[in-house]
């Protein structure tokens, strides 16, 4: 033990949030052992807080004037109403930049352990302004632990018959989170808080098995439908302007010869295919003759490019394809 008042300051340090006995220790000696300026300065700020600052009025934010500077503020939006347990919560949402509205500050959490009811915190102050203010939506951002819990339901079945909107914080899951290592409250809050990408309209389809089956079948004759308007027409012998001509002269050709032999209509019908598929074999080959002909002219001719005025490329190497 100390002498009496080292003890004292040890003993009042460690009953402020968060400071253990040997903490309270540390910063006790830390202060015994720094300049006293340094010390006046701390004493000053401490004074200064309790003398100076208060708790705004209407919302219980900490606040220098009467009202806090948001509730001030004629700027936020006034129907709707954050209702958080300590200002600390208030910062914390106000870092978020997502939230426009106004607060209220309960001032704590139910916690039977410790005494606390809803009587110690400010709920009547905020039944209050629901019937004074333009509020319509209620968002509930207590803490997710236990108490926050407790306060969160307690003011839920408080305000729901109201008639106000009332909406909790979706309790997430972490950012770089990794699913299975949440516990099964986040997990089960993250679940129950999920949020619809999608309404969806297969709601009156009564059968999902039948409605799968039809989607196949529907899927199949579409797929039907786009090979047969896919498959492509017949091909002419030859195709190209280059060699109409050729097929032209073959064509003329073949006629000539036709009319040469002299055909009649009298003729037997067997006859008549006999002759037709010798005269088609010998057009056939004529168009071959003409093909091969036109096919030595045009390997002579120099190789007609796009833009025969370019000059060839350097260091590239061009090749004949018909060697
Ligand atoms: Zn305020």
């Amino acid at each position: 033990m100390y002498e009496s008042a080292v003890q004292n300051l040890i003993d009042e340090l460690g009953r402020l949030p968060g400071v253990g006995p040997k903490s309270a220790q540390r910063i006790a000696f830390h202060i015994l052992n720094a300049d006293s300026n340094e010390m006046t300065k701390l004493t000053d700020a401490i004074a200064r807080v309790k003398q100076t600052v208060s708790f705004c009025q209407i919302c219980g934010n900490v606040s220098e004037t009467p009202t806090c500077a948001i509730c001030r503020d004629e700027s936020r939006d006034p129907s709707l109403l954050c209702v958080v347990e300590e200002s600390k919560d208030v910062v914390a949402v106000e870092r978020t930049r997502s939230f426009s509205g106004r607060y209220h500050v309960l001032g704590g959490s139910i916690n039977p352990l410790a005494g606390v009811g809803p009587e110690q915190l400010r709920i009547r102050e905020l039944v209050a302004r629901l019937s004074d203010e333009r509020i319509t939506e209620l968002i509930l951002a207590m803490d997710p632990n236990l108490e926050g819990e407790a306060t969160a339901t307690y003011l839920s079945r408080l305000l729901v018959p109201i008639g106000i909107r009332v909406s909790r914080l979706a309790s997430g899951l972490p950012v770089g989170g990794d699913l299975e290592y949440a516990d099964e409250i986040t997990l089960g809050r993250a679940l129950e808080g999920r949020r619809v990408i999608s309404e969806g309209n297969r709601a009156d389809q009564l059968d999902p098995a039948q409605d799968f089956e039809q989607a196949l079948a529907e899927e199949a004759a579409e797929k039907a439908e786009r090979e047969a308007a896919a498959e492509p027409a017949p091909r002419a012998r030859w195709s190209g302007s280059m060699f109409d001509e050729i097929d032209r002269d073959a064509q003329v050709a073949a006629a000539a010869f036709e009319a040469e032999e002299g055909e009649s209509p009298e003729q037997a019908p067997a006859e008549d295919a006999r002759e037709a598929t010798e005269a088609g074999r010998e057009a056939e080959a004529q168009r071959q003759e003409a093909y091969q002909e036109r096919l030595a002219e045009l390997k002579k001719e120099p190789l007609r490019t796009v833009a025969p005025d370019l000059p060839p490329l350097p260091g590239r190497t061009y090749v004949n394809p018909w060697e």
